[in-house]
């Protein structure tokens, strides 16, 4: 047998293949696999750093009741019990799930069939309703199924590419570089980027439309109207194989008259959008590629049906290199969806409103009590929480009390809710509110399979042992079932589950639902273990998958027809005020993933942001008083965060952005969700992350510091801190209001306290309020703290370079208390490459010095940018800004 292990990446939803490999030394090679259809061998940042991310600090290593250690039967007895009697005096709907688009299909398959099919409510939500909820809805609106026709090779086939609302450079990177390679091979291809902020995809676009928030279903009618008027109606399509198009024309009509209008409402040239107008009504081979920027606003659902009515009237669906295409934000989100887990869906794409369906699914599960009616979705579901209406709560691998909206509200929830159980790997913010703690097994040691954005069906092996105490979440879900004296749970394996899955897709369907896997339900045990991936559907016509749908113009509505929506244009939720001002838009950067359990243990990773950030347009840092590389304060009606601001020309003047992934481990004061209005589209329930209104101060402390230590540690002395993993050590950044009264004392009792002889080196200037202190152990720097009045404080990269000496020099130390490199002491700089480690100096010394000024002179030279890609719009920009100097 083979030592190399194929499996899929745990991130993102393009659903990159893995090759990983014991490298000898105790460590794992992970990279791209070479045969995986999504990526052919490529990996991103994320990716190649995973074997950074396999160890076992922070995990939960056993039961927990109450806090106190407990065996499995114990813990899994309370939970039944606590449930059972709920239910017997509440009934069904007083319980819930809250589940994760990080669960495997097996154990969302199984998490879905208890609670809709056997404990007879369908209070069970997933945080993919968080991401890609107005992509289900607006497929089903006008597919009649959430059915995503196209696949990967659209976008090497197409010859306009569409980006809107997605920094696919940074949140699907590997999809871009696929992109970005079909661009160089074919010059002709043409790319538009749509979205209010500059981001890194356009890079490569020829067209870039800074709309503005929450306009796109605007510029999509006007697109609409336009296609009419320029002949660009494909009659046979529309006529054979849809219906509503001349309402939906006619509405769109009503609100995008003419591209003058268009152009004014979406704050852009009219040039720029007459320009995107002709391309698209150009050019037949076009994919409109859309994600979160579409998803998470409170018209989701109308845009992505916005988005899909120009291609329903041009035909440009289920055909090589044409169609519109959701890219789902979570490894398995696409899973979660076929599963069911979300709170108005049945399993395998059956809908809960439809009787024949509920039969169906009830008779296959001999389901006693299945549920009649949808459950609450996730905000809903946190609010039915704190008003006690449901009193029970199982959460599975995810994190709401950092990643919902009104994240405030969420927490009093959970500290609210009677009975709390949490199942995870590793503990979060969520962690510490459980009445149970389930320690679930991890990414390495789970297996079972997951679907990308491109309906691909991939394995995902183990290769780990597993903690001891660790459990797959099937086995977890199963074990309560069968306490709740549930039959029908008996698996022995995901294998057996995942047949069962198979069969349910195929029982009775005949071709009247897409999601079909029936094909697979007779697998053996190895031939599921030796799974190749594959598209579905996959059924005893198409054994192999299916890599395009509705090629024969035949969708799942009732009519076999695909459905216009008229779009009505809706301001988003909350209104600009004078007290809150601006736009705040939300999202991901380049190397951290969600709520950083596992991102944040990479060094290279925590390389790129140590720390978190607000963007904003420096027209508004003018107008707000703030300068670039200050604190700053950002308040809505229903919170605050403190982080630092990036002064940016790429920001649109009257918005900010700040990531979504600080949270309590890594911040005091930097989780995003505390700020975000807690409004939903009403048809897919999705929140609005893109648009909450908020206003921006400076916050000016007493000192401000940082710290880098070879040890975690409490910084409760601090108003302001986060931290980041480096190489080695730990960055604290660190700021408060009140003046430590002995900063020499404070560094010995907090970062010393066993050592009375503990010799630190220290620089005072009581006048100036600086203080400079490190701690040097056999010519190893172990700790080093500098603060001063603001926060013009010494360079860190070249610090955090000092502490991977063996043995400082003398030159060394004495430019450690002037607190700058001596001569012939380099300074990296940020990092810009994770893969090889390259920082922001080193590439500027390259374009200075010896005059590299192309990506692929300075990835010759320093090898940045040569594995990965992510990193190559920054060295363009690197460029650019070096040549303006000159
Ligand atoms: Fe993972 Fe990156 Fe591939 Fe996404 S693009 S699946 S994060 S390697």
């Amino acid at each position: 047998m083979s030592d190399v292990v194929k499996s899929t990446c745990p991130y993102c939803g393009v659903g990159c293949g893995l090759l990983v490999e014991a490298d000898g030394s105790g460590n794992w090679s992970i990279r791209g696999d070479p045969e995986h259809p999504a990526n052919l061998g490529r990996l991103c940042s994320k990716g190649t750093a995973l074997g950074e991310t396999l160890d076992a600090e922070g995990r939960l290593t056993q039961p927990m009741i109450h806090g106190q250690s407990a065996d499995w039967d114990r813990s899994l007895d309370v939970v039944a019990q606590r449930f059972s009697e709920i239910i017997e005096a509440h009934g069904p709907d007083a319980v819930a799930f809250y589940v994760s688009g990080q669960l495997l299909t097996e154990d969302y398959y199984v998490a879905n069939k208890l609670m809709k099919g056997f404990i007879g409510s369908a209070n069970i939500d997933t945080n993919s309703r968080l991401c890609m909820a107005s992509s289900v809805a607006g497929h089903k609106r006008a597919f009649g199924a959430d059915t995503v026709p196209g696949c990967y090779e659209d976008f090497e086939e197409a010859e306009l590419i569409v980006l809107t609302g997605s920094n696919t450079a940074w949140c699907h990177p590997v999809l871009y570089r696929r992109i970005v390679r079909a661009k160089e091979a074919r010059p002709d291809l043409r790319v538009v980027v749509i979205d209010p902020r500059e981001t890194a995809t356009c890079d490569i676009a020829d067209l870039h439309l800074p709309l503005r928030s929450g306009t796109d279903s605007t510029l999509f009618n006007g697109l609409l109207c336009r296609l009419q008027d320029q002949g660009r109606v494909d009659r046979t399509f529309v006529e054979a194989h849809t219906e509503g198009a001349d309402e939906a024309l006619q509405t769109a009509r009503c609100y995008a008259p003419s591209t003058a209008v268009v152009a004014e409402l979406c704050g852009l040239e009219q040039a720029a959008v007459e320009t995107f107008y002709r391309w698209f009504v150009d050019t037949p081979k076009t994919v409109t590629l859309y994600s979160q920027g579409i998803n998470q606003t409170s018209s989701g659902t109308d845009k992505v049906n916005a988005i899909i009515n120009c291609h329903l009237l041009t035909g440009r669906i289920g055909k090589p290199g044409s169609g519109p295409f959701s890219i789902t934000g979570q490894p398995n989100a696409m899973g979660g969806r076929e599963v069911g887990a979300l709170a108005n869906q049945l399993a395998c794409h059956m809908n809960l409103e439809d009787a024949a369906h509920r039969d169906l699914v009830g008779r296959f599960w001999q389901a006693p009590s299945l549920a009649s009616r949808a459950g609450r979705k996730a905000v809903d579901l946190f609010r039915a929480i704190e008003r006690g209406e449901i009193k029970a709560l199982w959460v599975m691998a995810t994190n709401p009390a950092v990643s919902l909206p009104d994240a405030s509200q969420v927490r009093r929830a959970l500290r609210q809710c009677e009975f709390l159980v949490v199942s995870d790997s590793s503990h979060n913010d969520t962690t510490g509110y459980a009445n149970v703690l389930l320690p679930a097994l991890a990414w390495g040691e789970k297996d079972g399979t997951v679907t990308n954005s491109e309906r691909r069906i991939s394995r995902q092996r183990s290769f780990l042992p597993g903690l001891e105490a660790a459990r797959p979440d099937w086995w977890i879900v199963s074990q309560v079932a069968r306490r709740l004296g549930h039959a029908g749970f008996d698996y022995a394996s995901n294998h057996e589950i995942f047949t069962e899955y198979a069969a349910l897709s195929g029982f009775e369907n005949g071709g009247s639902r897409d999601f079909d896997i029936s094909a697979l339900e007779g697998l053996s045990a190895r031939d599921y273990d030796e799974l190749p991936s594959l598209q579905w559907p996959v059924t005893a016509q198409q054994r192999q998958g299916t890599p395009r749908m509705y090629s024969d113009g035949r969708f799942q509505t009732p009519t076999r027809r695909a459905r216009f929506l008229p779009v009505t244009p809706r301001p988003p939720g909350g209104p600009l005020t004078e007290r809150y001002p601006l736009v705040l838009n939300t999202g991901r950067t380049r190397d951290q993933w969600h709520t950083m359990t596992r991102t944040g243990k990479s060094p290279r990773l925590s390389g790129h942001d140590t720390e978190p950030f607000v963007e904003l347009h420096p027209q508004d840092a003018v107008r707000f008083g703030i300068e670039a590389g200050e604190l700053a304060r950002v308040r809505s009606r229903w919170g605050e965060v403190v982080v630092r601001a990036k002064v940016l020309e790429q920001q649109l003047p009257g918005s900010l952005f700040i990531p979504m992934h600080w949270n309590d481990q890594f911040a005091a004061c930097a989780g995003v969700g505390c700020l975000i209005n807690p409004i939903v589209d009403p048809v897919s329930g999705q929140p609005e992350f893109k648009h909450t209104p908020v206003a921006i101060e400076p916050y000016r402390p007493l000192w401000h510091g940082f710290l880098l230590t070879r040890q975690a540690i409490t910084v409760d002395w601090a108003s302001y801190w986060s931290r980041a993993r480096r190489d080695g050590l730990w960055h604290y950044e660190l700021a408060g209001e009140q003046q430590a009264e002995s900063w020499s004392e404070l560094v010995r009792q907090r970062l010393t306290p066993n050592l009375a002889d503990a010799q630190w080196a220290e620089m005072f200037d009581s006048a100036g309020g600086h203080y400079r202190g490190m701690h040097i152990v056999e010519d190893r720097l172990q700790h080093c703290l500098f603060i001063g009045p603001d926060h013009r404080l010494p360079k860190r990269d070249w610090l955090v370079q000092l502490f991977a000496r063996e043995a400082l020099t003398r030159q060394e130390r004495q430019s450690l208390l002037a607190g700058s490199p001596g001569r012939g002491q380099e300074d990296a700089g940020r990092t810009i490459c994770a893969c090889f480690g390259v920082g922001e100096n080193h590439i500027v010394k390259a374009i200075r010095e010896r005059g590299l000024m192309t990506k692929e002179a300075i990835g010759e030279a320093l090898q940045a940018g040569t594995n990965c890609g992510s990193c190559l719009s920054e060295i363009s920009q690197l460029i650019i800004e070096q040549v303006a100097q000159e």
